[in-house]
């Protein structure tokens, strides 16, 4: 575990009365799935403006944020419970930033230990780096007795990543602007989803940068297009079918040019029963929405036969967003 200093000073700092008395506190946050994602042209600052609408599903990250040692305090360390090459335990961090920005912003210099438990896969476009990161926040919140509002959380997320705010409200939720301004969505029913990953992760950037390149090709339109009202309609009525008539991604067709294999896994997924499949966020992860759990079992069982992928994970959805638990 790799221990690092990210509150310089900590250790003599005065330290502001708090009510926080707590030793440990343990976070969940969810994954989260794209049903619709819609993508304008960049901007003079390179970020592209997005229609998207989240839905939290139920892969859940956990953080335990503990106390720090005595011989370590006024420092933010960070260890993983299952350690995995692909999940940086230094400063760049989602979790150590979001802990080091809380910090900043309250003037606490107490420093804190953070242990991740990862269920989202890595790098699969479902925003797991960002889950920890609001389960960090809502932790540390509560262990530092900083008593700051959820509205004031959502605005350091944003601060954090466009894909912050989302975990800590869960649910279904529209997000405009980069993703970031929520607003959320009234969705009945339980979707039953299978989300199949792959070893090797997409590049948010590199996937952003082909969208690029494929729109100047064709007139791509420079703003955003709206929510269908077939989408939200759907969602009201808790209808898997008329949801899965209406999922849209912008970003499949350039996730698909760059991992071609791709377009074999949704077709895969879609034959062995589910309503439809597509690329989650920027990929690689494909997420099939499936009409019960037992056809879900099913396409997750074709999925895993197919060799095509390292794994299938099984999920329903919505779930809630970042909350304390035991
Ligand atoms: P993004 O859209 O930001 O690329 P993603 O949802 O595809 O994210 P994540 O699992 O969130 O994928 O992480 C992407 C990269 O961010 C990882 O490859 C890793 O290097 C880095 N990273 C930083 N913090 C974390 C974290 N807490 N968990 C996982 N990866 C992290």
């Amino acid at each position: 575990m790799s221990r690092l200093r990210a509150v310089p000073g900590g250790q003599s700092a005065p330290q502001p009365a708090r009510a926080g008395s707590m030793v440990k506190v343990r976070v969940e946050a969810p994954g989260k799935v794209n049903l619709f994602l819609s993508a304008g042209a960049p901007g003079a600052d390179g970020y592209h403006l997005l229609t998207t609408v989240f839905q939290a599903v139920r892969l859940i990250e956990t953080v335990t944020a503990r106390r720090q040692a005595a011989d370590l305090r006024g420092t933010i360390t960070l260890g993983l419970e299952e350690p995995d090459p692909a999940v940086p335990t230094d400063a760049t961090n989602l979790a150590v930033r979001a802990a080091a920005r809380l910090a900043e912003e309250t003037g606490v210099t107490d420093g804190v230990d953070l242990l991740l438990r990862k269920r989202v896969p890595v790098a699969g476009g479902m925003a797991g780096g960002s889950a920890d990161a609001a389960a960090t926040l809502v932790a540390c919140n509560a262990l530092w007795g900083t008593g700051l509002s959820q509205a004031q959380l959502l605005v350091l997320a944003a601060q954090l990543g466009a894909d912050v705010p989302f975990p800590l409200l869960g649910a279904t939720a529209v997000g405009h602007g980069r993703g970031d301004r929520l607003t959320p969505l009234m969705a009945r029913g339980t979707y039953h989803w299978v989300f199949a990953t792959s070893a090797q992760g997409l590049s948010t950037p590199a996937v952003f940068q082909r969208f690029d390149a494929l729109a100047q090709d064709s007139a791509a339109p420079a703003a955003p297009a709206d929510v269908p009202a077939e989408l939200t309609g759907a969602l009201r009525d808790g209808d898997p079918r008329a949801l899965a008539a209406c999922l849209h991604n912008d970003l499949q067709e350039a996730a698909i040019s760059l991992r071609p294999q791709l377009a074999d896994i949704i077709a895969l997924a879609e034959a062995s029963g589910a309503l439809r499949a597509m690329v989650s966020g920027s990929g690689p992860t494909i997420a099939a929405l499936a009409p019960d759990p037992a056809t879900a079992m099913r396409v997750a069982n074709a999925l895993t036969a197919s060799g095509l992928v390292t794994g299938a994970l099984r999920a329903d959805a919505p779930v809630a967003g970042a909350r304390m638990v035991g």
